[in-house]
């Protein structure tokens, strides 16, 4: 935000000047020499295949647990159904631990293992937390995780699986970074994961945007719904959009940017409303969709500068409209997604309903965590 810079030799947090998250910058001219778009093509299926434009140094660093390229899959039944031409469903629910935190904590504990940290500590809704277990499981390193006490059983259980100390707190996210913060103080070795509080989470979940372009043979889509809670999938794409411009890979043409919120918790679509640069902190944040209850996103600035950048829109969805669309999922296309993914679904509706995604709009609806995760939103 004020243009100082930064070292990525050295453990990088948010900006000393201004206090605001800081983007990783590349030699792309560099880069475009090593990776061009047409040797994409035959490379693995693996997030890592973008390496010359993610943040490691060493590809020796890597942590991995098998991050494919996941799907995006056709949903012709619900495009019928809503009357329109090009759906599809960018399914993150087949990463490893079960949802796209994943990219953004494989890239995280990669980069943070390079530079040789041995702990690491996260507040989290769930899967963040999760993710982080399992990555620093893998990378040998100590991992402590804050948690709502009514976070989703299935996170609470992974975390504790895969050796992590699982701190549980009253309140919600909010209320565990707090008590993170607290227990930090004690422990100088700690270093911070959480969501944009270190620049290289964004890099994965940037990879989100890469695929995407590659799958749509270098044509994005028209609108792009998108569940939001920290929002660094929706800011981390929007990061791709401008690289793979800069590399000649797309045009300028960037899509219409749907920010999907619960009504529980909905700061940013309230601002959205408003015209407002800034979110306000959401006070009693309720809802099933546990991955969307961040009361205050440290980045909602970037969130709600890309949405007015892309002429797109924020949209509330009711909890009861988001599991009624997890089982409208489920039967129609073969697909078990979690709430948060439904809602995107929730979104796509009201926007078609209102004229604003037309018959002729390509759409792509992110779901970023895998159904299985949430039994207890299932009938029995
Ligand atoms: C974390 C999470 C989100 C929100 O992701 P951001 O990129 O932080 O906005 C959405 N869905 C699920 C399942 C999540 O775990
Ligand atoms: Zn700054």
């Amino acid at each position: 935000m004020c243009g100082d810079r930064h070292s990525p030799h050295e453990l990088q947090t948010v900006c000393r000047s201004c206090g605001k998250a800081l983007l990783a910058r590349y030699d792309l001219e560099k880069g475009k020499k090593v990776l061009q778009k047409e040797t994409l093509k035959v490379q693995k299926s693996s997030l890592w295949k973008y390496f010359s434009f993610l943040p490691l140094e060493n590809d020796d660093h890597i942590v991995s647990l098998g991050e494919e390229t996941t799907p995006l899959i056709a949903l012709a039944k619900t495009a019928a159904s809503l009357n329109l031409k090009k759906l599809w469903m960018k399914d993150e629910g087949q990463l490893p631990t079960g949802s796209f935190k994943a990219r953004g904590l494989a890239m995280a504990i990669s980069k943070a293992r390079e530079l040789g940290v041995k702990s690491i500590c996260i507040p989290s809704a769930g899967n963040a937390a999760g993710a982080s277990s399992a990555y620093a499981a893998r990378a040998s390193m100590e991992c402590h995780v804050f948690l709502p006490e009514d976070t989703p059983a299935m996170n609470i259980k992974e975390c504790r699986a895969y050796g992590a100390h699982v701190e549980l707190v009253p309140g919600n996210i909010s209320d565990a970074a707090k008590a993170m913060n607290e227990a930090k103080k004690r422990r100088s070795d700690w270093f911070d994961v959480s969501t944009l509080k270190e620049p290289y989470r964004l890099e994965g979940k940037k990879t989100m945007g890469f695929e995407l372009a590659e799958q749509l043979d270098w044509k994005l889509p028209d609108v792009i719904v998108y569940p939001t809670g920290g929002g660094t999938g929706l800011i981390g794409m929007w990061k791709a959009f401008d690289e793979m411009e800069e590399l000649r890979w797309i045009d300028a043409k960037r899509p219409r940017m749907v920010s999907v919120q619960s009504s529980g918790c909905a700061p940013v679509v309230r601002a959205f409303d408003q015209k407002k640069k800034e979110s306000d902190f959401w006070q009693n944040a309720v809802t099933v969709a546990s991955g969307l209850r961040v009361p205050k996103a440290f980045a909602d600035y970037l969130i709600l500068k890309i949405l007015y950048e892309s002429k797109g829109h924020a949209v509330a969805a009711e909890d009861k409209e988001i599991v009624r669309a997890v089982h409208d999922l489920a039967r129609t296309e073969g697909l078990l997604i979690c709430p948060e993914g439904a809602a995107t679904l929730v979104a796509l509706r009201k926007l078609v309903q209102a004229g604003i995604v037309r018959r002729e709009d390509s759409v792509v609806l992110f779901n970023t965590a895998s159904g299985s995760k949430y039994p207890d939103i299932l009938s029995s």
